[in-house]
């Protein structure tokens, strides 16, 4: 029994249900009002436009619907180019793929992680050129359209440099901000830059209905055709006339109404998991080999995945191995994702001089994360990956 206790399994991430979740979703089952048509989906997208800063919101089944139907709106289509990083989770990517464009992969800042602007306006410069209409990869020789800046990890992409980049060359940007909701950049909420910026409010995110997304946008007539399409693009709903191929990508009360439960303690779940961030970086300040995160005076992180990177040479194993170690004690890692522009289902889209990504991911390890987790739980890894040091 005590080694049970002992042992016991501390996951990476898990939800944290414990406001009014049971509430509001009890009054959507009482009342009947279970699908997207209902109170719980109007007040989750104004909690959260007003939460982020944004003017719209429209309620998605996931993230991954929010960025395909910000692609489409974008004018993304069959044969255009959207930059991105190479280190993110896939689909972001694959939503590119879906409008029948094609992603090209830049590298990453070995620093923060994220998105290296610097690379994408050196990409910009020297890889493309105009022709009578836009901007062309001459590599490829498809037309890049968009920028699809992905705030991983919790922390934000440098926006600022990203925007001035876009407004140069006349390309829209949209933000992936699934994994980033209640992060800061220069003060403001990440996800206030874009044409568009996408939530996610899948099970490990830092808010979650079960499953569902949010495209934000300051855009009236966008967030319009946003709640068109992603309800089937009804033009006469009682004949049945459709003026678009449209898509039934519509939140539906029920999670909505869990969503809003989440919402309303998503700040307190940020304090958790900054302070979840700041006793790994104590606990682990002075061991060898662990290489932590950089802030940069401009950002806030949500630390959604707390996230190190292992050095071999330094630590004595590397992180596949800490990984193992730690799963043997009941303790939940994961790696950073395969940077996409090595993956076999990507070969056929450009990257632009990746250096960095590739050494991030062999070394990155997600350490348990949970909103709810314990300062005598969170011990345990940090004693564990001190003993595992050489
Ligand atoms: C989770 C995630 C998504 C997709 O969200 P879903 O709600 O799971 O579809 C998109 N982009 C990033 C970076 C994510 O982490």
């Amino acid at each position: 029994m005590m080694n049970k206790l002992k042992n016991k399994t501390i996951p990476l991430s898990e939800p944290l249900i414990c406001g009014n979740e049971w509430k509001y979703v009890k009054e959507c089952l009482d009342t009947g009002w279970v699908s997207p048509v209902g109170k719980y989906v109007e007040t989750f997208e104004k909690i959260t436009s007003r939460y982020v800063g944004r003017k719209y919101a429209v309620a998605c089944v996931s993230g991954t619907a929010a960025l395909h139907t910000s692609l489409i709106l974008t004018g993304i289509g069959p044969g255009d180019e959207v930059v991105m990083p190479t280190l993110t989770f896939v689909a972001p990517a694959n939503t590119v793929r879906y409008t029948g464009a094609y992603p090209v992969f830049v590298d990453v800042c070995s620093d923060t992680w994220q998105l290296d602007v610097d690379k994408v306006a050196l990409f910009l410069k020297k890889e493309c050129r105009w022709i009578k209409n836009g901007l062309v990869n001459r590599h490829t020789r498809r037309k890049i359209k968009a920028i699809l800046p992905v705030h991983v990890m919790g922390y934000p992409v440098d926006m600022d440099p990203l925007m001035a980049i876009a407004r140069k060359y006349g390309l829209a940007v949209i933000e992936d901000a699934a994994e980033s909701l209640g992060a800061e950049y220069k003060g403001e909420k990440v996800g206030r830059h874009g044409l568009f910026a996408c939530l996610s409010f899948n099970g490990n995110k830092v808010v979650t209905c079960g499953g569902g997304g949010m495209i934000l946008t300051d855009d009236k007539r966008l967030a319009e055709q946003a709640r068109y399409l992603t309800t089937q693009a009804k033009d006469d709903p009682i004949e049945n006339i459709h003026g678009a191929v449209g898509y039934n990508y519509r939140l539906t009360n029920i999670q909505a109404a869990m969503g809003v439960a989440q919402m309303e303690q998503l700040d307190r779940y940020i304090v958790k998991k900054r302070r979840i961030a700041s006793l790994y970086r104590q606990g682990l300040a002075d061991v060898a080999g662990i290489i932590h995160q950089v802030e940069n005076p401009e950002a806030v992180s949500s630390y959604w995945l707390y996230t190190v990177l292992v050095d071999k040479k330094l630590y004595g194993r590397d992180s596949r191995a800490l990984m193992l170690a730690l799963k043997a004690e009941g303790i939940q890692t994961r790696p950073f994702w395969h940077p996409l522009y090595s993956q076999k289902i990507f070969t056929d889209s450009y990257a632009y001089e990746i250096t960095v990504a590739d050494r991030i991911y062999s070394q990155g390890l997600s350490l348990p994360s949970s909103v709810g987790l314990s300062l005598q739980d969170q011990k345990r890894p940090i004693a564990l990956i001190r003993l595992g040091q050489r």
